[in-house]
Order: structure tokens, then C-alpha cells, then sequence
């Protein structure tokens, strides 16, 4: 049953066989209509020809013959014609359902392979349009995920570089007897060990706020509490630098509806860039306010600024506003990028604003306010 098989695998044959089937049954249908009515209709055409012109009876029956021999002959050109039909609406048929499907078919093995930017043009409006249109749209999330992923890797790869060839240089330095074995050496290894330390962390941290897998344990918490919770623990660091900070909390605010632990983060990096990016003798605010149904927070600094085309990518993964700079400080570039995860994770928003280079920056992110 080779044949029935090959039917089975072939969509195009499937339709032919259908019409087939279609055209069969009408023509059985047909053949049983004219065995039992033709016959009997003849009979009483006869019959009354017979009564107006005389009976032959040769000649009745040699009619009788020949009308049947017409009407099966008739019904063999109508069934042929009916078969041809069918082999050319099914072909024509066949051509539009099962072309882009192949299409499809030949797509998805390609992306499957490797190439994402295989698509597949929508020929019609109807439900198999839908469906390339369906296809389309996930080849387009594929391939931007893909090119997400390829970035991520190349920019891991590149934050790797910069510790590891430190410690591959102290290391040679070391053997080498270039660099004496003293505590001084050894710190400057721990230092890069600690840098690579923090990037895996931060990376760690990166991936599970982008699958939103850090859990909030979300209360009622007063905004004043959670900026002067966060001032304090910086302050020391703020002193050894030089940098004064201040907090600016508006009173009577309402409660924010938020993990203090995770907002305490997002303030400490804000208040941690605030620092590294401002010089001595500049001053850092940080403070709250209201803003509708929401509590702003806020974190200003009087500190290098930022130009106004680097604004909308700060919170892109890996984004430096100076490469070398903050990666010389130690910053991975994905501090931000986490902050707002976290925000957005409790349904507010953050932005950046700054009136340029060497006029300072604010950041800002708002809360939801506890009902
Ligand atoms: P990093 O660890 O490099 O600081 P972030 O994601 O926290 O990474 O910040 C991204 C970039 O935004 C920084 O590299 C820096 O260029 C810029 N930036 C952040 N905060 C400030 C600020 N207060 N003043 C000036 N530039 C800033």
C-alpha cells in the first residue's frame, strides 16, 4: 500500500483525493438516478408515441438501446470532465495552501539552522496569511533574542578581559621577578579577583531581574526612612571623599507600597554613582516627594553631568557614559540597568536628567503609594 502512504504524506494529493471522491459519488449517484427514472420515462415517451403513430416494436426496442447507450455515454464525458476539473481546481488549490506552507517549512528548518532572518512573504489575508504573519512574528523575536544573547555574551566576555589580564600580568610580573612578592602585589591581584567577584554578582543579579525572578516582600514603608536609611550608610564614604550629603524629604508624605530591601539597593546605587561621578568639594541631595497617586524619589548631585545623547541609553546593559573611566573605577555598567528592573518590578518608573557635561545629574524613580 505504497501508493496509500504517499497519498497520506502529500497534502496536495489529499485535496485531489477528495475531489475525487467528490466527483465519484456524483457520478454513482448520477448512474443509480438514470438506471431506475430514464428507463421508465422512456417507456411512457414510447407509449405514446406508439399511440399516435402505430406500434414497431423493432424499432421501440432498438430506441430503448441507443437512449441507454446515450445516457451512459453522457455520463462517461460528464464524469471525465468531472475528473479534469477536479485535478485543476485541487492543483490550483494545492498551489495556495500548501506553497507557503512549504515555504514555511523550508523557513523554520533554515532558523532552526542558524538563520534568523528567514521570513516568509504573507500572500493572502485569510487564516493561513495569519499564520505567516504568526511565523513571521516569531522568527523577528527569535532573531532579536538571539542578537541579545550574542551581545550579552560578547559584552561578559570583554568585562572579563580587563581583571583577568591584570592578574595575568602581576602574575607574570611575579615569575618573571619583575614584581617584588610583597603585600602591595598581592592587594593589587585581590583588587581584580574582587572586580571579577562583583561583575559575577551583578550578573547574577542582571539575569534573575530579567526573568523577574527577585521576589518583593512589598509593606507599607515611610519614604523618609528609606532615603535616610540609605544616606546613612554611605555617609562615611561620602566624608573620606569629600562630597557633602544632604537629604531633602518632603514631611507628610504618604507610605510607599515596597520591599525596603530592593528600594534601599536602587537608592544606594544612585547615591554610590552620585559619588564616584561627583568631585571633591561637590554636594549630593537625595530626597522624596509627592507626585499624585506615587512618591518620587530622588538623587541629585552637582557632579561631571551627562550629554543629552547619552541620557536615553544609561539603563541599557554594559551602557558607559565613558568607557575607560568607569571601568578604571570598577563600575560594570549594569548598576542601572538592575535599579530600573527593580523599580519597574514594584510598578514605578526611573529616569535620568542633566543639564550636560559638568552640571550635575538627577536621577529619579517613582513608587506606588501604600492605599
Ligand atoms: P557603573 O557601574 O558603570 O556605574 P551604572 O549602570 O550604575 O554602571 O551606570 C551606567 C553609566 O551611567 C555609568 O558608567 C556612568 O557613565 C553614567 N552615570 C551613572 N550615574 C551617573 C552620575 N551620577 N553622574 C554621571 N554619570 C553617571
Amino acid at each position: 500500500m505504497n501508493w496509500l502512504a504517499h497519498i497520506q504524506r502529500r497534502l496536495a494529493w489529499k485535496l485531489f483525493a477528495s475531489y475525487l471522491v467528490i466527483v465519484m459519488v456524483g457520478v454513482v449517484v448520477l448512474a443509480g438516478v438514470a438506471a431506475f427514472a430514464a428507463p421508465v420515462a422512456l417507456e411512457r415517451h414510447l407509449e405514446r408515441m406508439q399511440a399516435l403513430a402505430g406500434a414497431d416494436p423493432a424499432l421501440a426496442a432498438d430506441l430503448r438501446t441507443n437512449f441507454i447507450a446515450a445516457v451512459l455515454e453522457i455520463l462517461a464525458v460528464a464524469a471525465g470532465a468531472a475528473v479534469v476539473a477536479a485535478i485543476a481546481v485541487s492543483t490550483f488549490t494545492a498551489r495556495r495552501i500548501v506553497g507557503p506552507i512549504q515555504e514555511m517549512v523550508r523557513a523554520s528548518r533554515r532558523i532552526a539552522g542558524g538563520d534568523y532572518a528567514r521570513r516568509v512573504p504573507v500572500a493572502s489575508q485569510d487564516e493561513l496569511g495569519m499564520l505567516t504573519q504568526a511565523f513571521n512574528q516569531m522568527a523577528e523575536t527569535l532573531e532579536r533574542i538571539e542578537a541579545r544573547r550574542m551581545e550579552l555574551i560578547g559584552n561578559v566576555a570583554h568585562e572579563l578581559r580587563t581583571p583577568l589580564s591584570g592578574i595575568r600580568t602581576i602574575t607574570e610580573g611575579l615569575a618573571d621577578g619583575v614584581l617584588p612578592a610583597e603585600a602591595e602585589t598581592f592587594q593589587q591581584v585581590q583588587r581584580e579577583v574582587a572586580r571579577l567577584q562583583r561583575l559575577v554578582q551583578d550578573l547574577e543579579e542582571l539575569s534573575r531581574a530579567e526573568a523577574g525572578q527577585i521576589p518583593l516582600d512589598r509593606r507599607p514603608v515611610a519614604p523618609v526612612a528609606l532615603v535616610q536609611g540609605a544616606v546613612e550608610r554611605l555617609q562615611s564614604q561620602y566624608a573620606d571623599k569629600g562630597v557633602a550629603l544632604e537629604v531633602e524629604v518632603l514631611p507628610d508624605l504618604p507610605a510607599v507600597q515596597a520591599d525596603a530591601g530592593r528600594v534601599t539597593q536602587v537608592l544606594l546605587n544612585l547615591l554610590g554613582n552620585a559619588l564616584q561621578y561627583t568631585p571633591a568639594g561637590g554636594r549630593v541631595v537625595a530626597g522624596a516627594r509627592a507626585a499624585g497617586s506615587e512618591v518620587a524619589f530622588w538623587v541629585r548631585d552637582t557632579g561631571i553631568g551627562i550629554p543629552a545623547e547619552h541620557l536615553p541609553h544609561l539603563f541599557e546593559r554594559f551602557y558607559r557614559v565613558d568607557k575607560s573611566r568607569s571601568r578604571a573605577g570598577g563600575g560594570s555598567g549594569i548598576g542601572l540597568t538592575i535599579a530600573k528592573h527593580l523599580v519597574e518590578a514594584h510598578g514605578g518608573h526611573i529616569q535620568a536628567s542633566s543639564a550636560g557635561p559638568g552640571r550635575g545629574s538627577t536621577f529619579t524613580f517613582t513608587l506606588p503609594a501604600s492605599a
